[in-house]
Order: C-alpha cells, then sequence, then structure tokens
C-alpha cells in the first residue's frame, strides 16, 4: 500500500540527487575543520542568509540551543513568543543545560510579538532582583501559529527595537525558506536585520539530517565551542552535509509547490460535511482542520481509521488536525487524501 503521510514535512526523505552527492561527497575531519563538504556548505548558508559564517550541526534543537547560549550568559533572561518551538518543544533545554530563563509573552495570531509587549518584558537591568534581559527569539514560519511567515518589514522593527534596547535577536528559522517563497522575498531579507538564524535541512528541503546556525564570525566561534561541549562536533560530516547542499541548491523552489498543494487541500476539505477549516488559516505548508461536533467519531478513531486506509495525520488537540505537504506529496496523493477523508466522514 502506498502510505500517503501527512504527519509532518521531517518525513521526508532524501531525493536521488542528494543519494548520489552523499555517496560521493569529498569528506574530512570536520572537528579539526577539514571536511571540504561542510566548510562548502557553511558557506552557503552564510551566503544565503547575508552573515559572516555558518555552523553545521546535527539538529535545529541543537541549532537553537547553541545559539542561545552563545548569546547568553547563566542567568540571563531572553524574551519569547509562547507558542515558540523553542519554549514549548525543546525539552527546556536552554535553562537545563545553559541556565537561560524564558518570558513567554504571548504569540499573536500571526506569530508575532506584538513590540509594546515586547518593551514592557525588558528588564531593568539596574535593579539587582532582576535577570538581566539579553536576546528576543522569533519564529519564522511559526509552526504553533500554522506556518505562518513573518513579514520582513516586521523582522525589520523588532531588530530596530533590539538594537535601540542593546539586545540582540535569535531567529529560529527552521522553515526560513518557506517564508521566504511564500512572501516573494530572498531568504536574506528575512535574517539581515537580525543577529543569528537557525534554519533546518531536514524538513520540507528533503536533506537527512541537519541545521546550520549563521551569524557574525565572532558569535559562530562561541557557538562551534559550544557546539563540541554539546557532543555535536561530528567527524566526516561531509557524507550528510553533502545532501543539505543538495537541499539549498534544488529544493527551495519546489517548496512554492507544497504551498500550492497545501491551498488545495483546504478548498478541498471546506467542501467534506463535518469538516471545519478556516480558508484563512493557510499560509504555507500546514493545513488545520477540526471535526465537526456533530459528527460521530472520536479523534481517536478518525486518525486510526485513515492509517488503516494509508492516509497518516496530525493530531494537535481534540478533535483538531494537522496535515502538513511536502516534497513526496504528489498531486495523485491530493486526490485520494480528501477521498479518503471524504469517505470516513460520510459513513459518520
Ligand atoms: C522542527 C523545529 C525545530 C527543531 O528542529 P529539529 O531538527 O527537529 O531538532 C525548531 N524550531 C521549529 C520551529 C521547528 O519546527
Amino acid at each position: 500500500m502506498n502510505v500517503i503521510d501527512l504527519r509532518s514535512d521531517t518525513i521526508t526523505k532524501p531525493t536521488q540527487a542528494m543519494r548520489d552527492a552523499m555517496a560521493n561527497a569529498v569528506v574530512g575531519d570536520d572537528v579539526y575543520g577539514e571536511d571540504k563538504t561542510v566548510n562548502q556548505l557553511q558557506e552557503m548558508a552564510a551566503e544565503i542568509t547575508g552573515k559572516q559564517a555558518g555552523l553545521y550541526v546535527p539538529s535545529g534543537t541543537m541549532g537553537n540551543l547553541a545559539a542561545i547560549l552563545a548569546h547568553c550568559n547563566r542567568g540571563d533572561e531572553i524574551i519569547l513568543g509562547n507558542q515558540a518551538h523553542t519554549y514549548l518543544n525543546e525539552a527546556g533545554g536552554i535553562a537545563a543545560l545553559g541556565g537561560v530563563h524564558s518570558f513567554a509573552i504571548p504569540n499573536q495570531a500571526d506569530g508575532t510579538l506584538d513590540l509594546d509587549n515586547i518593551i514592557d518584558a525588558i528588564r531593568d537591568s539596574s535593579d539587582a532582583h532582576h535577570p538581566i534581559t539579553r536576546l528576543i527569539t522569533l519564529e519564522n514560519t511559526h509552526n504553533g501559529c500554522g506556518g505562518v511567515p513573518l513579514s520582513e518589514a516586521y523582522t525589520q522593527a523588532v531588530g530596530e527595537l533590539a538594537k535601540k534596547h542593546g539586545l540582540k535577536v535569535h531567529l529560529d528559522g527552521a522553515r526560513l525558506f518557506n517564508a521566504a517563497v511564500a512572501l516573494g522575498v530572498e531568504p536574506r531579507a528575512l535574517t539581515e536585520p537580525l543577529d543569528s538564524v537557525t534554519f533546518c535541512l531536514s524538513k520540507a528541503l528533503c536533506a537527512p539530517v541537519g541545521s546550520v546556525i549563521c551569524g557574525s564570525k565572532e558569535f559562530i566561534a562561541r557557538a562551534h565551542r559550544i557546539r563540541k561541549q554539546l557532543g555535536g562536533g561530528m567527524r566526516q560530516a561531509g557524507i550528510v552535509a553533502a545532501a543539505g547542499i543538495v537541499a539549498l541548491e534544488q529544493m527551495v523552489e519546489q517548496l512554492a509547490e507544497d504551498h500550492r498543494r497545501a491551498k488545495e487541500l483546504i478548498i478541498g476539505l471546506a467542501k467534506i460535511p463535518g469538516i471545519l477549516v478556516d480558508p484563512e488559516g493557510q499560509h504555507t505548508n500546514m493545513v488545520y482542520f477540526e471535526l465537526n461536533p456533530e459528527v460521530q467519531i472520536s479523534t481517536e478513531t478518525f486518525v486510526v481509521e485513515l492509517a488503516r486506509r494509508g492516509l497518516k495525520i496530525g493530531e494537535v488537540g481534540k478533535r483538531r488536525f494537522r496535515l502538513v505537504t511536502h516534497h513526496w506529496f504528489s498531486d495523485e496523493d491530493l486526490a485520494t487524501a480528501l477521498q479518503l477523508i471524504g469517505e470516513i466522514l460520510s459513513q459518520k
């Protein structure tokens, strides 16, 4: 059975071009800085994000952790959204491993942090009772807010606000390229006003492993030491970095197709009786929907019945579901997915 998996874009397996590049990669010991393929990927990443340097890390989680620890001392505080991946889904690593305190403020529905809320959260550093505010983190696209992209103008505004208050800004750009493609801007437009960024190669871009942190030379030197402390120094990492280079060269443009299919998915879902969707709620490659309270099917049965028929979807709350489109989800799969969902609900 051909299984259609829409739980996440992290399930994407490497393309044939990636497998070929991995088989033929020139490698060396990256802990000595001698892996030419890793070095090439890091230089490409720095160029794309408009930064001086890049650092290859095993995961987005380690990328955010190493970046935040490179910006902050123990006891420092960061301002971030209460729906941020770093706040909710990174196992509290910045506190557990870095002694960094979080000041979570509400994410707006569009993924942003209200500028006045940010200003209100900045501590008075002359008061010994307070932790010292050091950093603001943003997320683009914003996963918890439905994959919404944060605009260039907003990015600039936060960059300016931070400078004015002597703070740094880190961007969790796990899906930076989805944001750039959706907004029709260069990725660097969404990173240049900020101090650092982490992006993932292993999500919709199809590489098997890896993320890159980018920032100033001095910042990356600090992050490099922290990566070593975290056990993230890898040896012949060029084998996997080779797929990352293909991801940046070949996979960015196709994200527009993922976004188109997500749009078609939401239009199709809206026509199925029993499903509640907000057609305005689709921005990039994520689609959320709910089951009408009158539909006589439990959340669990719905997911299990779909999986039995070959469609895997994400469950993100009571009667609330997430579909994430990606490279391995075709137009034919789109028609099948809608048909399967329609079939199950027509029996209820
Ligand atoms: C996936 C994700 C991460 C973490 O990346 P991993 O490679 O899974 O560790 C960080 N931030 C956001 C917004 C993500 O979606």
